[in-house]
């Protein structure tokens, strides 16, 4: 599906389990969503596992320490330990831990998976700019955090101390809707300050590095529902993506996506990984997958034939994506769609 030259493995008749070695699952709008799991995740998961494929879990969510991340999967069907969990916290406390002595004080707001993070590096959580930080780290602090946090942090960076965010996820979603996420808070301090963060979470080098030295992933598949954080840093880390549709992002986004946020494969859920992903044949008519064929005509995505739904939007993407060229497919996709049954 990618229009990229990095040459992926044959999948057409081989499940992405077999193909990839490790698998770099997100985790919400992938494995779970407001608490439960999505659709297909736990059966899936298990089949991938049970096949040999490593399964690691990758959240820019700072919050909660990897042991709550793996006991709240495994409550959910899906048994973890904490060293399958990757959080954005453990990828800042080593891209601060790079830059201070061992042993320094760090400046804190955030939460206990934060705290958690910096220890494991040598470094010493504190919670006031009186206390001689040496830095000043910013994670997701819950709903608990209080305002007094970011005057705190603000006081630090405005003191010249080098200042680190988790992740700029500017929203997190909630069983009751959208609520503001780290990158909300870190703006606050950015606005308070006029200073400018150093960033870990996805889809920057720094998540995908520590992700690589603690899974030892040789042929790792990053997994995801997101375009701009699991899909892009797939990409900027090089290695190849399956994006499912049971999170934020629909098709008609995934057609409309510019080259940096494409992802290899895409998928309606996990079941996905259980399976062969078949190649997209440009011919003719258009391009051609399972049975659909999808062209650009008179201006408009078309699709013709019939067979599963997936296939349709594979082809789909194959056209849109060649029209767009380095850019954005802007033409309208919704007919197209409807006519493959999404
Ligand atoms: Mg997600």
């Amino acid at each position: 599906m990618s229009q990229r030259t990095r040459t992926r493995p044959d999948t057409s008749a081989r499940a992405l389990s077999e193909a990839y070695d490790t698998a770099l699952l997100d985790l919400d709008g992938v494995v779970y969503a407001g608490g439960v799991a999505v659709a297909h995740a736990v059966d899936a998961l298990k089949v991938a596992r049970e096949g040999g494929m490593h399964l690691a879990y990758v959240t820019n969510n700072a919050l909660r320490t990897p042991d709550a991340v793996a006991e709240h999967l495994t409550e959910l069907g899906v048994p973890a330990v904490a060293s399958d969990v990757i959080t954005s916290a453990q990828a800042v406390a080593r891209l601060i831990a790079d830059q201070v002595p061992g042993g320094s004080r760090v400046l804190v707001v955030g939460g206990e998976g934060l705290r958690v993070a910096l220890r494991e590096r040598g470094l010493v959580p504190v919670e006031s700019a009186d206390d001689d930080p040496v830095a000043v780290v910013q994670g997701y602090g819950g709903p608990d955090l209080a305002w007094g946090r970011f005057a705190e942090a603000s006081y630090a960076v405005a003191r010249g101390l080098p200042w680190f965010a988790s992740n700029t996820d500017l929203t997190i979603p909630s069983a009751r809707g959208i609520a503001p996420g780290n990158g909300a808070a870190v703006e606050v301090v950015r606005i308070a300050t006029g200073a400018e963060p150093q960033v870990a979470g996805k889809p920057l080098p720094p998540m995908h590095r520590e992700t690589i030295l603690r899974t030892g992933a040789e042929r790792p598949l990053v997994v995801g529902d997101r375009l701009d954080t699991d899909i892009e840093g797939a990409n900027v880390g090089g290695v190849d993506s399956l994006l499912v549709l049971t999170g934020v992002t629909d098709a008609a986004q995934l057609l409309a996506a510019a080259p940096k946020y494409r992802p290899t494969y895409v998928d309606a859920d996990l079941r996905g990984l259980l399976t062969g992903q078949p190649e997209v044949a440009a011919g003719d008519g258009g391009f051609g997958c399972g049975g659909w064929t999808a062209a650009v005509r008179d201006g408009e995505l078309v699709a013709d034939g019939e067979g599963a739904a997936m296939d349709g939007l594979r082809a789909l993407c194959a056209a849109a994506w060649t029209y767009a060229g380095d850019g954005t497919c802007g033409l309208d996709a919704g007919k197209a769609l409807e006519r493959v049954g999404l």
